[in-house]
This record gives structure tokens, sequence and C-alpha cells, in this order.
């Protein structure tokens, strides 16, 4: 009988417990470290454009503030439940401490399908959610930022609604679009810090990046730049996929015709480019470089003895499930995980926050090349500990994470 699969929440919490035997941290610190700080949960009437009302779920989970106020992103979507947020949000508290940026961890969700809402709704709903979770976000406190099914957009609305309340506070969100103190660069981060990575881990691979073949799962914010900047690097990639199937050419695919088609109708489906294939087809290709950038829990124990890639780096949050985890292990392929390999959109939402409070603008040179030396380091320390301690990527990664959370509460003393 397989094992049924980790919850994306006990998925966390193996990872952290695991690392905390490798640093051999006592029984109090983890049930420290197990438990958010605070959980708020909120119901959200919201007006229809019908005249009737809903109510809709809200969270804001604040797992870890000792080195610096929460940062996390919030998703709009059904199944962004309170563990789900649990989870995201201390997968926020390893990605700060990882890349050494002076935030703790949080996530925010509601339980909504932002496409069955118009946009008067949207920014309905947005401003009644950022109300309801005022009194514990702020410049100082807790800095939210896009996920999923949200977008520059929602992140204007929330700044607003947060500063008819509190007046005019552009650090109270990031990924704030450019007109409204949205810093140059922060909509490409986190697609440019994969390719960062995955060139850093390619390096120490023995690949080549150039010429070395791609594919991407994911046609989102983060897939679609993460593809413009493979191909960049002179990386080829040979499939992309969206919600509905995958184009996929082994001679590598024109990715201006790829977005012009889906710009143009919406879906990758009937993409005159290349092939046709499935989404679970595009992660068992032969490809030295395997990107999931779409949703959690896409690999699997069902599929992680087909994955051919040599290389996975963990665009989406939590994308292979603790099972996979270990198949992939065993197989020696190498993972970067995801609190390193998408930690680029977090890195410049610091730089944007930075640049709020400062009242000044960077530009987008000067944002790229912070991008690449913050990221780096992160790879850096990642990839020293693994050598260290003799472990993968993603064990490494936790435990230069954990200490550095660890170091951060005892220093402070408040317990
Ligand atoms: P998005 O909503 O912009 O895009 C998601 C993409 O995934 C879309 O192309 C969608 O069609 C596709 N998709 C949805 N369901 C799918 C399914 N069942 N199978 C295959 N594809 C599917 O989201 P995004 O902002 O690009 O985020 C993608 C992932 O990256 C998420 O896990 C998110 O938490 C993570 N992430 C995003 C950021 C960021 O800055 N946007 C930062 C860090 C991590």
């Amino acid at each position: 009988m397989p094992q049924p699969e980790l919850s994306i929440l006990e998925t966390a919490h193996a990872y952290f417990n695991e690392s905390c035997d490798l640093l051999e941290i006592d029984d109090g610190m983890r049930e420290v470290l197990l438990h958010p700080w605070r959980e708020l949960s909120v119901s959200l009437p919201v007006r229809m454009d019908d005249g009737g009302i809903k109510v809709f779920n809200g969270f804001r989970v604040q797992h870890n503030g000792a080195r610096g106020p929460y940062k996390g992103g919030v998703r709009f979507s059904p199944g962004a439940d309170a563990d789900h947020t649990r989870a995201l949000a201390m997968l926020m508290t390893w990605k700060t401490a990882l890349v050494d940026i002076p935030f703790g961890g949080a996530k925010g969700g509601v339980q909504v399908r932002p496409s069955d809402l118009s946009e008067a709704e949207l920014n309905r709903l947005t401003r009644r959610y950022t109300q309801a979770i005022s009194h514990i976000i702020g410049p100082q406190r807790d800095i939210p930022a896009p996920d999923m099914g949200t977008n520059a957009q929602v992140m204007a609305w929330m700044m607003d609604a947060y500063g008819q309340l509190h007046g005019y506070s552009p650090g109270s969100v990031t990924g704030k679009p450019i007109e409204l103190g949205g810093s140059y660069g922060r909509e490409a981060a986190t697609g440019r810090g994969v390719c960062d990575i995955a060139m850093l881990a390619a390096t120490d691979a023995g690949l080549d990046m150039h010429g070395a073949t791609v594919a991407i799962q994911g046609f989102g914010n983060v897939g679609s730049f993460a593809a413009r900047r493979m191909e960049e690097t002179g990386a080829k990639v040979v499939a992309l996929s969206d919600r509905t199937c995958a184009a996929y050419d082994p001679a590598g695919l024109d990715l201006d015709q790829v977005f012009e088609h889906k710009a143009r109708t919406g879906t990758l489906e009937g993409c005159p480019w290349g092939e046709t294939i499935s989404n679970e087809q595009i992660l068992e290709l032969e490809v030295d470089i395997l990107v999931p950038a779409a949703i959690e829990g896409v690999i699997t124990t069902e599929n992680a003895g087909n994955i051919r890639a040599k290389l996975i780096v963990e665009a989406a949050n939590s994308p292979i499930t603790y099972g996979a985890d270990a198949i992939l292990k065993k197989r020696g392929v190498t993972v970067i995980p995801d609190i390193l390999a998408n930690a680029g959109g977090v890195i410049v939402s610091y730089f944007e926050w930075a640049q709020n409070i400062q009242r000044f603008r960077w530009t987008l040179e000067r944002v790229n090349d912070e991008l690449h030396t913050t990221i780096s380091r992160g790879y850096e320390r990642t990839r020293d500990m693994a050598k260290e301690r003799n472990v993968t990527h993603r064990e490494a990664a936790y435990a230069v994470a954990v200490d550095a959370v660890v170091k951060a509460i005892d220093l402070r003393g408040f317990i």
C-alpha cells in the first residue's frame, strides 16, 4: 500500500524537524518555531454587483518576527485555508532568514477564485480584508505582497485601504505598481532569481547553461519571467505549460510566438508552435533543468521515479511532496528548494520597502545587481552547508535558515 502524501503543513513541519535534528535544537525551541506567533481569521462580508451579500474567509498568519517585521504574500484562492496559510507563513520565515533580509515570515489568504468576481467586487473584497487585518499589519509590523491570485492592482487597493486608516504608507505593502511606489524589477524578480539560482546550481553540477534544455510548468508571473530570462541566459526552453496543457519542441520553443498566442487567446491550448503535451508529461521530459513554477504537490511519489531532469529548481512553493523528495534524493537528482529558488520576489520586495521608507527610487540595474548579489549569497551559504554536513540542498537551506532564526530568538532574550 503506498503511503498517503503529507499535507503542505506536515511537509513544512517535517523538514523543520529534520533541520532541528541536524542542528541538535532542543524540544522547547522546536515548539516555539512549530507554532505561528499570531493567527488572525476573519469573515469578510462583501456587497456583490447583483445587490446580494457574500461572506468570504480570510487569514493572516504571522509565523515568526524575531528577525524583523513579518513579510509574506496574500493568496486569493479557494484552497487558501488556515493550514495552507500556516505552512506558507513558516516557509517565509526560512526564506527571509536564508537570504538574510531583515524580515520574519507571514502569509495571508482569502478563500476565493478571483476570476469569479468582477473588478469592483475584487476591489471591495480586498479593502474589506485589509481593514480586517489592518491592526496587525503596517510598514514596521507586517508587510503583505502579491502571491497566487493577487497582483500589483490588488496591492494598490491594499495600500489605499490601509492609508485610509493610518495615513499615506507606501511601505505598508510591496509589489505595488511603479506609479504608486513599486520597485523597478519587482514583477520579474522571482523568475529572474530562479534563473540566477539555476545558473549557479548548473555550474556546480557541471552543466553548461548555454544550450541547456529547460522545461517550465506554469505560465503565471513566475513561469513567464523565468522562461524569458532562461532564454536570455542562452538556455533552451523546450517546454512551457499553463493550467490547460504544455507546448513542447525539443529544438526549443519560439517564445515570442508562444507568448503571443497566450496573450491573444488566454490559453496555451491550440498553440501552433511545437507539440501539445499534458501538464503531467512536461514534468517527465528528458531535460537538463525542470522548473515547476505553478502550484504545490505536482511531483509526488507516483511520478518522482519518472522524472528525468538532472536538476530541479523549485520556483513554486512546495511543488515536490515529502515522499517524492525522498525518492529524488535516493535517485541523486539535485533539487534546489523553494525557500532559496523563489526568494527573488521577497528580496526585491525588501528593496521596494527600503526605497519606500527612504522616499528614494533605485534604477532597474541597481535592483537586478543587488538581487543577484543577495540571492547568490543565499546559494553559497546553502552550498557550503551542504558540503560541510554532507546533506542535500534542501536540508542545508533549512539548517542555515533555522539556525539564523534560533540565534535571533536567543539574542533577543525574551524567552
Ligand atoms: P500565477 O497565479 O501568476 O500563475 C500560476 C500559473 O500556474 C498559471 O500559469 C496557471 O495556469 C498555472 N496553474 C494553475 N493550476 C495549475 C495546475 N493544476 N497545473 C499546472 N499549472 C497550473 O502565480 P505565480 O505568482 O506565478 O506563482 C506561482 C508559484 O510561485 C506559487 O507557488 C507561488 O506561491 C510561488 N511564488 C510566487 C512568487 C511571486 O512573486 N509571484 C514569489 C515566490 C513564490
